[in-house]
């Protein structure tokens, strides 16, 4: 009936074909990277929809980042005639927010509910744990906000647990209050969108049948990055009658340490009798140097799925290698490299600069602004993070809902209006006797207090005057009226770059275009909770993008640098205990080159500033993964460092040819081996995993069976070879 020559059809392979037209039934496409999986899943959307055998309304596609689900409404527009912009397509956090959006009522949230973003979360906790009068060195914030986040991401709410141990019986009793105190200030944290959705479609039989009769086909692509409480509501949604169609790929799973479940591949065949994947064996996207490298890495892996993936696209250029003497020198070398690039005709829009740790952008960013190159970071670094930023979006936070308290304490005194920390203590232990947000507590001051009395008036007032303007016009106005505007030109160190991020709030909210325009300021506030920081790369002019290789999941480029390819960089330092986290690093790593469509290069430095201090790391095991011959070693161009700041094993020429010799000879000098085996009296024995320092001060990373990874000091520490 729909023969490949149809358009939309042409040019598919035939198990990409057998994956578009499947029939509406459930299935899995599993399939390494760059076979075809998205286009796979957005083709057959157009199918689905051009056969008449859907309406646009009636399926739910969800993708992992919004840039990712603007890029197939994008694509969508452009194979079929739809309006886009009404389809539920989206992240989960996305399509979950629409979904609360819509039966707030249902879910017990005011309909202009706000959500906290991790930074939101973390003040919230601290201001509970204060309240509480718990000491926050022994529950520190963070580790309260994983505890809550980890149960919410298991669908398990506080009354459903308990403990025998007194530090988990108070945790739990934390989570419980911290969920109290969110429903009291109307606020909903990422977590908690997917469990409350998934929450009322389970209690609420009727509205989950009203659901699972309109969507009738749900696409999910990065089925294996899904956590449970994921696939539980996919699960609610699609019931037994719809088709649940999800693409993945085992070796591209990266957020198991937010409880992704590879687990749920095997469990959709099982539960939606899928009787095998459809599996995708050519690559579209990259080199075939790149590709065998990339496999090559990821073969090291054990327990996958397994996968073949070839191209026909030819060996291309070789990876290209480079070790440099230091961090900065390494953001040289690949600003050079940008340049060359961008000479040779590549736009900067195509060439990424890849990331382990956020912390590794700083130098990169110093160094492309000395060169006057436009970037932009992706996730990280966020826009909608910086302070400036948040000061402007709290003030709009309670225009639109005034017992938020979060944002209420973030500018009660911002700009300094004469509300001190003891006058906020009183309104926090008000707030607290009364069982009523702080805002309540103020408005309940009245004449007693002329200064909060004054920020409640302004916060009124603002609300009152917003009415009837645009958004942007309503944002200008708070900036201006709040006094937010006039301390940051008072200040002289950074005001200029914090005035020019407010002013670049205000450039997006005239760009900004709601789905209903009564609601703009509501919908905008949520935009930015939720797309942090993607928002920025879209915009204005071209610019090399930057970004950590979490964010990269599913993006491809003509070049691709992965930077910072040292031991305890990436792989990270918290992942070489275990076999596991090295497995799961090493999927990174995959999913890092993998993103390459032609050019690939790989980088290291010799000597990096870490915490504050200078690391003399290793080379990454993951480098020496690669076949030396898919890569060509580029020679050092600068100046070697001064010789007493490096390491004495690392003074050998950084070719790979001389890896060898180096590491021998290193053994000469200081004794040791990354790798090696050892013992020692105390600890047992243990494998060498990481080493800094130089001369007398020389420093081991050891992991030892018995007592985990330690470094060791070797003017004390007594080591023998074993
Ligand atoms: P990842 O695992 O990284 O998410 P993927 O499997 O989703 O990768 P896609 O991004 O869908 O892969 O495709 C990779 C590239 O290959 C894209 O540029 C896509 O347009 C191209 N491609 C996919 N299938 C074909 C095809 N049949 N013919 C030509 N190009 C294709
Ligand atoms: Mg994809």
């Amino acid at each position: 009936l729909h023969a490949p020559q149809d358009p939309l059809l042409a040019g598919l392979n035939p198990e990409q074909l057998t994956a578009v037209t499947w029939p509406a039934k459930s299935a899995l496409v599993l399939a390494g990277a760059g076979s075809g999986k998205t286009r796979v899943l957005t083709t057959r959307i157009a199918w689905l929809l051009q056969t008449g055998q859907v309406a646009p309304s009636g399926l739910l596609a969800v993708t992992f980042t919004n840039k990712a689900a603007r890029e197939m409404q994008t694509r969508l527009a452009s194979l079929v005639p739809v309006n886009v912009r009404t389809m539920w397509i989206g992240t989960f956090h996305g399509l979950c927010n629409r979904f609360l959006r819509t039966h707030w009522r249902d879910a017990g949230l005011p309909q202009t509910f706000q959500i906290l973003d991790s930074a939101d979360q973390q003040s919230a906790i601290k201001r509970l744990l204060k309240a509480l009068e718990v000491s926050d060195e022994k529950f520190p914030p963070k580790a309260v906000q994983s505890f809550i986040n980890g149960q919410k991401e298991a669908g398990v709410r506080a009354d459903a647990l308990s403990a025998h141990d007194p530090y988990t019986k108070k945790l739990i009793e934390l989570y419980a209050a911290y969920d109290a105190q969110c429903r009291r200030e109307g606020v909903a944290d990422f977590a908690e969108l997917l469990l409350r959705s998934y929450e009322v479609l389970a209690a609420n039989r009727a509205l989950a049948e009203h659901y699972r009769a309109r969507f009738r086909h749900i696409l999910v692509d990065e089925f294996q990055d899904t956590n449970r409480l994921q696939y539980a509501w996919l699960k609610l949604l699609a019931g037994t009658n719809n088709a649940l169609f999800a693409v993945g790929d085992d070796d591209q799973s990266i957020y198991a340490f937010r409880g992704a479940e590879v687990g749920n591949m095997r469990a959709l065949m099982h539960d939606y009798s899928v009787a095998a994947p459809i599996r995708l064996e050519q690559n579209y996207r990259s080199a075939g140097n790149i590709l065998n490298a990339a496999n090559a890495v990821i073969e090291q892996n054990d327990g996958r799925l397994g996968k073949n993936l070839w191209t026909d696209a030819g060996e291309g250029e070789e990876l290209r290698l480079y070790e440099a003497y230091s961090d900065g020198e390494e953001a040289e070398f690949i600003v050079d490299e940008v340049r060359a690039l961008k000479r040779e005709g590549l736009s900067l829009a195509d060439i990424a600069i890849l990331y382990r740790s956020n912390a590794q952008s700083r130098i990169l960013e110093h160094v492309l602004v000395q060169a006057g190159l436009p970037y932009r970071i992706y996730g990280g670094l966020r826009f909608f993070e910086r302070q400036e930023i948040k000061h402007a979006l709290a003030y709009l936070r309670l225009m639109v809902n005034p017992d938020d308290d979060n944002a209420l304490l973030r500018v009660v005194n911002v700009p300094a209006r004469g509300i001190g920390a003891r006058t906020v203590e009183g309104l926090l232990a008000a707030s607290r006797e009364q069982g009523v947000t702080l805002w309540q507590a103020a408005c309940g001051t009245g004449p007693g207090n002329k200064k909060l009395g004054a920020f409640v008036l302004l916060i009124d007032k603002l609300r009152e005057r917003a009415d009837g303007l645009t958004l942007a016009e309503a944002i200008s106005l708070a900036i201006d009226e709040s006094g937010l505007r006039a301390m940051y030109e008072e200040d002289k160190k950074d005001g200029e770059e914090r005035l020019a991020n407010l002013d670049e709030l205000i450039n997006a909210a005239a760009g900004f275009f709601p789905d209903d325009p009564g609601n703009a300021l509501v919908e905008f506030l949520t935009a930015a909770a939720l797309e942090a920081g993607e928002h920025q790369a879209e915009a204005g002019q071209e610019a090399l993008q930057l970004m950590t290789v979490h964010a990269a999941k599913g993006l491809e480029f003509d070049a691709v640098f992965v930077s910072g390819l040292e031991e305890g960089l990436f792989p990270h330092e918290n992942s070489l205990a275990d076999n596991k986290g090295l497995q799961e690093e090493r999927r990174l790593m995959y999913v890092a080159m993998t993103r390459a469509r032609q050019r690939l290069y790989l980088s290291c430095a010799q000597q990096r500033m870490l915490h504050g201090r200078s690391s003399y790391p290793i080379r990454s095991r993951f480098v020496d993964e690669v076949p030396a011959e898919l890569v060509k070693v580029l020679s050092a161009r600068a100046k070697p460092a001064p010789q007493n700041q490096r390491a004495p094993w690392l003074d050998a020429a950084p070719s790979r040819g001389d890896r060898e010799a180096a590491s021998r000879r290193s053994a000469d000098a200081s004794g040791w081996r990354i790798g090696q085996s050892v013992e020692h009296a105390k600890f047992g024995l243990g494998v060498v995993i990481n080493a800094e320092g130089a001369g007398d001060d020389i420093r081991l990373q050891i992991n030892f069976a018995e007592h985990g990874v330690k470094w060791l000091d070797l003017r004390y520490a007594k080591l023998t070879p074993a």
